[in-house]
């Protein structure tokens, strides 16, 4: 297919209109020249309408627009309590006239009397926001478990009163929200037909894996042998790799293409995250300050700073070879700057 009859396909679908589109794309002079490689960048960070957008916006287009399409009035989701995917969530509601209602898990323990970072945002924008402390001896996975079912049970108590809900799962990682990325691509596809650029290499950070499906389900269908990296920020189980090959399939077929993909399309590299998320790493700080430093553009601690730290290893590795041309997905998050300093680690 060719990048407009799958913006064909996508046009099918409702949509809300949240950000600004085609996000910049353009070169890193400065970075390039340090690191050995064409590298160019493109600014999910600046997608959305408020100051502070993230790669949670595309998708949300699509969970709004079918949220809207079935008559909802609250929104629900759920994350840490530092999740940028749970403000963008947010901002999106307050725009389209939406409830939103948030549960989080507080893997960092917020100062309820000095909010930081997202959590501040929620609560200015006036989200009903419900923080879940982790138990002791509680697992994440439990206490995520315990987050969800108390989700369920209120929208379960809404909807008997008669509240039409829409739950958006933790990432906006559901077939709808996945579809944002396929847009994503080919948007990518055409900013790179219009500079006449043959790009080697696309690395992001990866979290729930929707933005990585949605890329790499554009990808196979345009037939673009671009090298999709997906740079994880978080331990994910022994299956989660086949469950994005049919998050991804699924999304194509409910956009009513063929459920092309396959295990071999995702390249998933878990060598980033440790010490876990939302724990700083020496090289995430590095790629921080590298960016900030050479170029005068935020990344952060949790996601996009790890994200770059694996570019920066695979250039230095030889993994990509020295004059490749290199793009890296900027999916926002800088609020984690102004996050609790566990978070942030040592930046300066
Ligand atoms: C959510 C997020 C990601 C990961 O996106 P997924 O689609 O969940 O994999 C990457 N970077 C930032 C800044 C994010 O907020």
């Amino acid at each position: 297919m060719n990048c407009e009859q799958v913006r064909e396909l996508l046009g099918k679908k409702e949509r809300a209109d949240l950000g600004f589109y085609p996000t910049p794309f353009y070169k890193l002079e400065r970075l390039s020249r340090h690191l050995g490689v064409n590298l160019f960048i493109k600014r999910e960070d600046f997608s959305g309408k408020s100051l502070f957008g993230g790669n949670k916006i595309r998708k949300l287009e699509y969970l709004l627009g079918d949220a809207k399409r079935q008559g909802a009035e609250y929104i629900f989701t759920y994350g840490a309590t530092q999740s940028n995917h749970a403000m963008q969530t947010v901002e999106a509601c307050r725009r389209e006239g939406l409830k939103p209602v948030l549960y989080l898990l507080a893997i960092v323990e917020p100062d309820e009397e000095d909010l930081k970072g997202n959590l501040l945002l929620d609560k200015i924008m006036g989200a009903e926001v419900h923080i879940i402390k982790m138990n002791p001896g509680e697992s994440e996975a439990e206490a995520d478990e315990r987050m969800y079912r108390l989700g369920k049970e209120h929208i379960a108590r809404l909807e008997a009163e008669g509240h039409k809900c829409y739950d958006i799962p933790i990432g906006g990682a559901s077939i709808v929200g996945t579809a944002g990325f396929i847009g994503g691509f080919v948007e990518l596809k055409e900013q790179l037909d219009e500079m006449g650029l043959h790009v080697d290499y696309l690395f992001h950070a990866n979290g729930t894996g929707s933005t990585m499906a949605g890329l790499v389900a554009g990808k196979r269908l345009l037939g673009s042998d671009i090298r999709i990296v997906s740079v994880d920020v978080s331990c994910h189980g022994g299956d989660y790799k086949r469950s994005r090959v049919q998050l991804g399939n699924d999304t194509l077929r409910w956009l009513g293409a063929e459920p092309v993909l396959r295990e071999e399309d995702f390249d998933i590299d878990a060598s980033y995250y440790l010490p876990g998320y939302e724990i700083p790493s020496e090289g995430g700080t590095e790629a921080i300050k590298m960016m900030a430093e050479k170029e005068g553009l935020l990344l952060d601690p949790v996601y996009s700073g790890k994200g770059f730290a694996g570019l920066i290893d695979y250039v230095r590795s030889g993994k990509v070879a020295p004059g490749s041309n290199v793009v890296f997905l900027h999916t926002g998050g800088a609020t984690a700057l102004f996050a609790e300093k566990e978070i942030l680690g040592k930046l300066w």
